[in-house]
C-alpha cells in the first residue's frame, strides 16, 4: 500500500500516519522528521535547511527530491509506505511520479486532511513533542501527566522552533499557495480522498480506515 497524507501544518498528518503504520505494517516517511534528524546531526543538508524551516518556508525541491530518492533505495520500503509532508509542491509531485514510474509502481490513496485555519493555529501554538521519541502532545487538549515531561519515556518535551504564531501563519499561507494545488495534480488518478480532520484523533482515524478498507 502506497499512501500520501496531505494537509496543512497541524492537521494531524504525523499522528494519523503513525496509526496507519501500526495497523497496515507499512513505513512512515516524513520529510519534516528527516530534515529535523539532519539538523540534529548537523549534516550539510541539515544546516542548509535551517533558514527555510525556521522561517516557515519550504526547503528547495531539489534538496527534498535528492533526500527522498536516497530513502527510496531502502528495502524496508518494499511492503509500502505513507509519505507524510511530501510531496509539498507540484515539481516534487512530478519527481515522485518519476520515482514511482521507474519502479513500475502507483499510488493507492492521497488522503487530504481538512481542518479550518482557526483550529490549526490553536493546535500548533500549543503543540509540544518529546525530544526523544517524537510523541506529540497538545497543552490544551492532550497534555502530559507531568508538565514538560513525556508520559512514554520521561524525556523533556520541546516546542518546535517553527510552531510560533508568526511562523504558523506563514506556514498556512505556504500550504495554500504551494501545496493545495497538489490535489489537482492527483485528481485525474482517482486517488484523492478528502477526510474531515476535526474532532477526536480516534474518530478521524475511523474516517481514514473507512476509506482504506
Ligand atoms: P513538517 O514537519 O512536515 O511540518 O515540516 C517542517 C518544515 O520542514 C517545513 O515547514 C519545511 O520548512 C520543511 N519541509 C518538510 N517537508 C518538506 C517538503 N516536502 N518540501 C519542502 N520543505 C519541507
Amino acid at each position: 500500500m502506497r499512501i500520501i497524507i496531505v494537509g496543512p501544518p497541524g492537521a494531524g498528518k504525523g499522528t494519523q500516519a503513525k496509526l496507519i503504520v501500526k495497523d497496515f505494517h507499512i513505513i512512515q516517511l516524513s520529510t519534516g522528521d528527516l530534515l529535523r534528524e539532519h539538523r540534529r546531526q548537523e549534516t550539510k543538508l541539515g544546516q542548509a535547511a535551517i533558514k527555510y524551516m525556521d522561517g516557515g518556508n519550504l526547503v528547495p525541491d531539489e534538496v527534498i527530491l535528492g533526500m527522498v530518492a536516497e530513502e527510496f533505495k531502502k528495502p524496508e520500503l518494499k511492503p509500502g509506505y505513507i509519505l507524510d509532508g511530501f510531496p509539498r509542491t507540484c515539481p516534487q509531485a512530478k519527481g515522485l511520479d518519476q520515482l514511482l514510474e521507474d519502479r513500475g509502481l502507483a499510488l493507492d490513496h492521497v488522503l487530504v486532511l481538512e481542518v479550518p485555519d482557526s483550529e490549526l493555529v490553536r493546535r500548533l501554538t500549543a503543540r509540544r513533542s518529546c525530544s526523544e521519541c517524537g510523541h506529540i502532545y497538545n497543552m490544551v487538549f492532550n497534555p502530559p501527566a507531568v508538565d514538560g515531561i513525556c508520559d512514554l519515556d520521561g524525556s523533556p518535551l520541546i516546542h518546535r522552533s517553527d510552531d510560533t504564531e508568526e511562523t504558523v501563519v506563514n506556514r498556512l499561507g505556504v500550504y495554500k499557495k504551494q501545496t493545495k494545488p497538489l490535489i489537482d495534480h492527483y485528481q485525474p488518478q482517482g486517488v484523492v480522498r478528502h477526510i474531515d480532520g476535526t474532532g477526536d484523533m480516534q474518530d478521524i482515524y475511523q474516517r481514514i480506515l473507512a476509506v482504506l478498507k
